[in-house]
């Protein structure tokens, strides 16, 4: 059976191609075709000579993604791919361009065995993990259809990537490596709804990246009716190994927030929050609050916070001397905002 080469880091390739390629300058051009020229096919590979390309091509795909459906939102731009495995499971990225710099948020798993239940890709229930280069694979995809280069990735799409450890952090070295993505440290985010011992396994990489904690409300059993699958973490727990994380990397720490309606987003609540980070982590401008209003998703049983609510909430944090940032929804029209990545 052919291996997908993104499936494989540089030296697990060179053991599986040793038997095509016999110079190590040959490796160095493959890689810069893959990673650096993106090509989709070693048809592309001009300098090579015409047998390796075919023996390249006789054991190893350098795609496994489709793309089935492209949307593209009329208020700002954002695209919503959904791309098609190649045993026929389909699942979201969104790419999220701007002047500067272009994003895309991908996923990690197909479905997410977290269930949150203000997110609809929490509803879908759960199929199974990516590989390291389905997850890579995203990227170089969305790279080649804008046209675009990316700087910036979110682990934000389908999945909680804590669950599929090994594959994210493979993935996440193939997207530091100077000599495969090359994209910057504080470029790239990995959200999580707080599973503990891969946030502090994260840490002891220490490879740098910025960690985003989906956290959504300081009780317990509060947290619990919209994350009914906390996986037996409290809140107290998760803050440790979040701290844990910020001492260790000294990279920013995001504590993300969504605000239902007469739910989560009350004066008293934003008081609580505001304790607990104060507490935990003194006033510190690296750790910051992203304050979400909920995007509306079929069936849920909740309503978004009024305007109103969401800046008293963010007033009260900032009287607090807490950093707190109202995240914009990107393309809320095409369903591809936080929360809205579902079937
Ligand atoms: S919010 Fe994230 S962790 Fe929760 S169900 Fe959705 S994808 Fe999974």
């Amino acid at each position: 059976m052919k291996k997908e080469l993104l499936d494989l880091t540089q030296s697990q390739f060179k053991t599986a191609a040793k038997n095509i390629i016999h110079k190590d300058y040959i490796f160095e051009q493959v890689f810069k075709w893959v990673y650096e020229k993106k090509a989709a096919s070693f048809d592309d590979f001009t300098n090579l000579s015409k047998d390796i390309r075919i023996k390249l091509s006789e054991n190893f795909v350098l795609r496994t993604l489709t793309i089935v459906k492209k949307e593209i939102s009329n208020i700002d731009s954002t695209i919503r791919y959904t791309f098609k495995t190649a045993d026929k499971k389909s699942f979201f990225a969104v790419f999220l361009p701007s002047k500067d710099s272009n994003s895309v948020c991908i996923s990690s798993q197909i479905g997410c065995p977290a269930g949150c239940l203000f997110c609809s890709t929490g509803k879908s229930g759960f199929t199974r993990n990516l590989s390291r280069g389905e997850i890579l694979e995203q990227i170089l995809q969305i790279e080649n259809d804008t046209k675009q280069k990316i700087s910036g990735v979110l682990f934000m799409g389908m999945g909680e990537p804590a669950f599929n450890y090994n594959n994210v952090l493979s993935a996440l070295k193939s997207l530091l490596s100077k000599k495969e993505f090359y994209i910057g440290k504080r470029h790239i985010t990995l959200s999580t709804v707080g599973i503990v011992p891969a946030i502090k396994k994260l840490a002891d990489e220490n490879l740098g990246i910025r960690l985003a904690v989906s956290l959504h409300s300081v009780d317990d059993k509060q947290r619990k009716r919209v994350i009914p699958n906390n996986f037996g973490f409290s809140i107290d727990e998760i803050i440790d190994a979040a701290q844990y994380y910020f001492k260790k990397t000294n990279s920013r720490l995001t504590i993300e927030y969504i605000l239902i309606k007469d739910f989560n987003d009350s004066p008293s609540d934003a008081h609580k929050l505001a304790r607990l980070l104060k507490r935990r982590f003194l006033i510190n401008p690296k750790v910051q609050v992203n304050l979400i209003p909920f995007n509306y998703v079929a069936k849920s049983p909740f309503l978004p916070s009024t305007s109103l609510s969401i800046e008293k909430f963010k007033n009260i944090l900032k009287l607090n001397r807490i950093t707190a940032n109202i995240r914009q929804a990107k393309g809320a029209d095409i369903s591809a905002a936080c929360g809205q990545l579902g079937y």
